[in-house]
């Protein structure tokens, strides 16, 4: 077919107030016509306790204080949603429409996110000493982020759903990203960064017309004011896995990596970690991938790279403690990896245990050597974030995590050109 299903900016929906003014339960019927309704989500679950709730209605953490997990009848659309059906439609990650919580495509909020390119190189390859490797370019998505999957997402369903204004804490790129899809989809975002955030990111969201906080603290130190804020004036609060919808984004990546492979999964997948979005959704994908009939029992190993500075994940795989617990005075050029404690920990050291693989630091001089190394060998002005996986490939070597033999795939993240003037910290 071929045919783009993404309403492009300005959203027709947010326009015409349709899906702003939708009451948060509506029954199916109330659909136009003209639009089918797309399956959606059949409820949402508590990924500590396994309790359900509705997902018609706007939910944040689950009553345990823990992130909440959307979920879909996949044996519906096992026969429909395949890969050979899925590689005609257009590139974005809505491609993957049947297992993502947005049932009116109007409410397809849209800049041309996802299906980002999975670059491999030979020289890069290499230099870190493994027989193959790609990286997935996440710097090409709208704003220069992987972000913007996670965003796109949250706002075409907080959108969907009826929310009326959005707030972010952020340490830079979720910022951007969630201005930019604010402004995608006509609602207002409220955003409070650190005041060290990078100046590109800050130019970006003041052009993007959000309204702009900047406090002298960390990122956690934002989320409380949005927080507050939240509960006092009725901002929907987008913070990493405190809403179920990001981390439905950001596993369009798995849906990619086995896409992109022609119908496989790399041996290894080494992934730069912050709040762990990105790690969790790729882990819930390949669970869902499984449950379609996609892919068997096999996983990639997963590993996690995080900053010396500031490293709760390693700290935790290391000492074999299910939660991570908080980094006291974290400090790291990299704004991504710059999260000192992180709601879905107990969550990405399982998959990285359940995998067989791991994690580990690197310091931010050794990041900004690789950002050069991997651009020199590849042409890709990589993030600081993707400057860590490299980075870390050598080290797992040594640590026998990772084998020469191995397939292994490297996230950059986002697109250095935001980090332009940040140096390395330590
Ligand atoms: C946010 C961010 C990360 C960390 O992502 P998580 O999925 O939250 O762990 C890594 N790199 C960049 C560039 C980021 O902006």
């Amino acid at each position: 077919m071929g045919a783009l299903h993404a309403s492009f900016y300005p959203c027709p929906a947010a326009a015409s107030g349709l899906c702003g003014r939708r009451p948060l339960h509506f029954p199916d019927d109330t659909m136009n016509d003209s639009t089918p309704a797309l399956p959606g989500t059949t409820h949402l679950e508590c990924t500590a306790t396994g309790a359900t709730f509705d997902s018609e209605v706007l939910w944040g953490l689950s009553p345990a204080g823990k992130p909440l997990f959307a979920r879909y009848d996949l044996d519906a659309v096992r026969e429909s949603f395949t890969p050979g059906a899925v590689a005609a439609r257009a590139p974005t990650l809505w491609r993957y429409e049947e297992v993502l919580p947005v049932r009116d495509r109007a409410c397809q909020v849209s800049l041309g996110e996802g299906f980002t390119p999975l670059l491999e190189s030979s020289r890069l390859a290499g230099r870190v000493g493994v027989r193959r490797l790609w990286i997935k370019d996440e710097g090409q998505n709208p704003t220069g982020s992987f972000k913007d999957r996670g965003l796109c997402m949250a706002v075409s369903r907080a959108l969907e759903l009826g929310a009326r204004e959005l707030a972010i804490p952020s340490a830079g790129n979720a910022a951007g990203s969630a201005a930019a899809y604010g402004a995608a989809a006509g609602l207002p975002v409220h955003v409070v960064v650190p005041t060290d955030t990078p100046a590109p990111i800050l130019a970006e969201i003041r052009a993007l017309g959000a309204d702009l906080d900047l406090l002298d603290g960390l990122i956690s130190d934002c989320g409380k004011v949005v927080r507050q804020r939240c509960d006092e004036d009725g901002w929907w609060d987008l913070s990493t896995l405190k809403e179920p919808y990001r981390v439905e984004g950001k596993k369009t990546m798995g849906y990619e990596l086995f896409e992109q492979l022609g119908g496989r999964l790399p041996d290894a997948i080494v992934y730069p970690t912050g709040g762990g979005t990105g790690l969790i959704g790729m882990w819930k994908a390949f669970a869902e991938m499984e449950a379609l009939g996609w892919i068997g029992a096999e996983r990639p190993r997963m590993f996690t790279v995080q900053a010396t500075g500031c490293a709760p994940m390693v700290r935790a795989w290391e000492q074999g403690w299910d939660d991570a617990g908080v980094w006291e005075d974290a400090a790291t050029f990299a704004a991504g990896l710059r999260v000192p404690g992180a709601v879905g920990d107990f969550l990405i050291l399982r998959a990285l245990r359940e995998s067989g693989g791991g994690a580990v630091a690197v310091t931010d001089h050794a990041m900004a050597e690789w950002v050069g190394t991997m651009g020199a060998a590849t042409g890709i002005f990589g993030a600081p974030e993707g400057g860590a996986t490299a980075a870390a490939v050598p080290r797992l070597l040594k640590m026998g995590l990772i084998r020469k033999s191995d397939e292994v795939v490297l996230f950059n993240t986002g697109s250095g050109l935001k980090y332009v003037g940040m140096e390395p910290v330590g």
